[in-house]
């Protein structure tokens, strides 16, 4: 059987993007090297806009899952600032648990599936498994970060690049919270995603590979503190958190999606959004026969994203910057209310400046 799509990598991004090209009505198949439920280093929110995004898709998510969330605080110790998000609550969710349900819709959607395949390449016509071939009309590569294919298809150019690791625990712990805290430390950040009534998961990103979560936890005494007692729920898994843009991410009859065609810091927590957002762009682009399409919705997901970790992530340079930053965003909390509008794009950069940038330049000053 030829499929008009095989999508190589059944993580997030291949499994929505069966999902959206289900909708344009191709025939896909999704292959990949491991077995459901897959599970992945991951702070397992999913924004509103994920949220908007799957039920585009058909995948309706609510409680039953797990545990919403209903907006941002940061806090360094010393100040604390939290904000609501403008469009709905989020939801932390296991990530495998979120892997299984996506696997059933992709089966009930009338998607082939191969699981455990081992050497997936890329090849004329399709895709190679273990020798043999499989044929397609066109090829996506959503294998992550490190994907084969993106370096198959020489789409493996740089605009930019910068690596950060994270490093995840679960607790069974019931969530303290009903936001994701981010707490500002030294030498990285932890943040915490409630997921369940009596579970929480616990990410540490950092620039340092070798600072894993227990020494990282030393740093962070008010953390330490509120999780004194509690029994780990998983154990410690780890992965790079790259903010990597390409320069193309597609070429006659492949396409990249997800983190294979680029990611963004996993502090802003926009992973798994952007790729939801980025299979339905394809999806589209694919049917009107115009991939250029595709292309610039990707640069346009990504930019809020990108700037927003930039922003986010010149206060980790310098702890001074960081005590500051925190201590006047403390003081105007319709500034970070402002700044998480800004994040899920529902103000701009330019009405944020005008009417914030004077007010917080002199706290930031005199903090
Ligand atoms: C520490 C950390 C915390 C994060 N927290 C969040 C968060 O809270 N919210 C959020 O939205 N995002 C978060 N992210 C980002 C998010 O995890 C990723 O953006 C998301 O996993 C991307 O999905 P993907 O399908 O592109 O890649 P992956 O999830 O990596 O899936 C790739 C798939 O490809 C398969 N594969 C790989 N190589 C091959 C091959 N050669 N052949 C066949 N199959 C292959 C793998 O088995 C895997 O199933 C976080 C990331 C990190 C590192």
């Amino acid at each position: 059987m030829v499929s008009d799509v095989c999508i190589a990598g059944g993580g997030p991004a291949g499994l929505a993007a069966a999902l959206a090209l289900r909708q344009q009505g191709f025939a896909v198949t999704v292959v990949d090297c491991a077995v459901p439920p897959i599970d992945k280093a991951c702070g397992e929110g999913l924004m509103p806009d994920s949220l908007a995004a799957l039920r585009r898709l058909g995948v309706e998510l609510d409680s039953s899952i797990g545990y919403p969330f209903r907006g941002i605080s940061f806090s360094d110790g010393s100040s604390t600032v939290r904000g609501e998000f403008p469009n709905g609550s989020g939801l932390g969710v296991r990530r495998f648990q979120l892997h299984e349900l996506l696997v059933k819709h992709v089966e009930a959607a009338g998607v082939q599936t191969i699981w455990g395949a081992k050497n997936v390449h890329l090849c004329e016509g399709g895709l190679s498994i273990q020798g043999t071939h499989l044929a397609a009309r066109f090829v996506v590569g959503a294998d992550g970060l490190k994907s084969a294919i993106r370096a198959s298809a020489g789409l493996d150019a740089v605009k930019s690049e910068k690596r950060r690791y994270g490093f995840r625990r679960h607790y069974r712990v019931a969530p303290w919270s009903d936001y994701v805290e981010l707490y500002w430390g030294p030498r990285g950040q932890f943040y915490i995603t409630p997921i369940a009534k009596s579970e929480i998961c616990i990410v540490f990103i950092s620039r340092d590979s070798k600072l894993r979560l227990d020494a990282a936890l030393e740093e962070f005494p008010l953390l330490r503190q509120k999780l004194a007692g509690a029994d780990h729920s998983s154990h410690e898994m780890g992965s790079m958190s790259i903010s990597r843009s390409l320069r193309r991410i597609y070429k006659d009859g492949v396409a990249l999606l997800g983190d294979a065609s680029g990611s963004v810091d996993a502090i802003t927590g926009e992973g798994m959004c952007l790729a939801f957002k980025q299979a339905e762009a394809f999806a589209h682009a694919l049917r009107s026969g115009d991939l250029k399409q595709y292309a610039a919705h990707h640069k346009k997901f990504s930019a809020k994203p990108r700037r927003m970790a930039s922003l986010m992530l010149t206060m980790e340079w310098h702890g001074e910057i960081q005590r500051r930053a925190l201590a006047s965003l403390a003081k105007r909390p319709e500034l970070f209310d402002a700044l998480l509008k800004l994040h899920v794009g529902e103000a701009t950069m330019a009405g944020l400046l005008s009417r914030h940038l004077v007010g917080f330049g002199l706290d930031f000053l005199t903090a």
